[in-house]
């Protein structure tokens, strides 16, 4: 064999056992009305999204519609949300509670509360309302909780949306609006370009755990936020992953993947991916956490800005 046709060989080899990597990107905490008051009631994001082309699941919280005076204004701006041909709605509860906390009695109300209108905007654009996620992916404190609203959604017709990559947004977040709001351009800059580099490390990594765990790239789920530096930044990120070989599919075509029906054995309320849940041997969890893209520094920023 000569060198040019192995060395073909092997990258087709390569190519057949990785494949392609493929992500949906979900929204959470949609609309951001505080934003969009801001803003002159015009949704940055929503309007880089049309141009996009791409799909995007957006979990509503329907309380952000009373959070300022213009409940109209509001109202239409979710319906624009709902009516956009590229994305699926889901449930986020009303209030955004945390369940571990609040309990099944209240939680169970926060989600029959949170899709009262979502539910009927789905139903105009013949969009079925099925996904459901978990503020703070806070699936109870221990595993009886977990069970009692396992049963509630699946009665309800909700599957209970995982993620498996997110990048610490808000607290990039948080930094990008209190920069931009003192007029410190090239800090929020900064730190804007930091979002974007990590967020491609995280999804470098939890690509390679895939490898590592399932020997191929799975349909991966990105988790970020309706905010200001996903509104000025996705088209960027969205960019950057295509450069890296990414196609954007929807929640639906993620969940075809065999991983998700993998039993989530986690038990307790914090809001890890779904890659750790479905692993057992909790060193092996540990050891993997430890190897995650850094963010200290991030949130070392975050808490003294605070
Ligand atoms: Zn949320």
């Amino acid at each position: 064999m000569n060198k040019v046709f192995l060395t073909s060989l092997l990258l087709l080899l390569s190519i057949c056992v990785t494949g392609q990597s493929k992500v949906a990107i979900t929204i959470d905490d949609v609309p951001n009305t505080k934003k969009f008051a801001v803003d002159n009631y015009r949704s940055k994001l929503l309007n880089k999204l049309d141009m996009l082309n791409i799909p995007v699941t957006i979990f509503i919280n329907e309380g952000m519609l009373y959070k300022t005076d213009s409940v109209t204004k509001n109202f239409n701006l979710l319906k624009q949300w709902i009516d956009r041909g590229y994305t699926t709605p889901g449930n986020h509860t009303f209030a955004h509670s945390r369940y571990s906390a609040a309990g099944y009695k209240n939680f169970t109300a926060d989600i029959i509360n949170g899709e009262a209108i979502t539910k009927e905007l789905s139903a105009l654009n013949k969009k079925p309302l099925r996904y459901f996620r978990f503020p703070y992916n806070d699936l109870g404190k221990d595993s009886i909780q977990k069970k009692q609203i396992e049963a509630f959604l699946e009665k309800r017709g909700y599957i209970s949306t995982p993620f498996t990559i997110e990048s610490s947004d808000w607290v990039f977040n948080y930094l990008y609006e209190h920069y931009t709001k003192h007029n410190k351009k090239q800090e929020a800059e900064r730190v804007a370009k930091s979002y974007i580099d990590i967020t491609l490390k995280y999804f470098h990594y939890f690509d390679s755990l895939a490898v590592k765990q399932y020997g191929r790239h799975i349909n991966q789920i990105y988790l970020c936020h309706d905010n200001a530096i996903n509104a000025d930044y996705i088209d960027v990120l969205v960019k950057r992953l295509k450069e890296d070989n990414y196609s954007i599919i929807a929640l639906d075509e993620a969940m075809q993947d065999d991983v998700y029906k993998q039993k989530n054995n986690y038990n307790k309320k914090w809001g890890v991916s779904w890659f750790y849940r479905w692993m057992t041997n909790k060193d092996e969890i540990k050891k993997l956490m430890h190897k995650e893209p850094e963010v200290m520094a991030i949130y070392k920023e975050y808490k003294e800005v605070q």
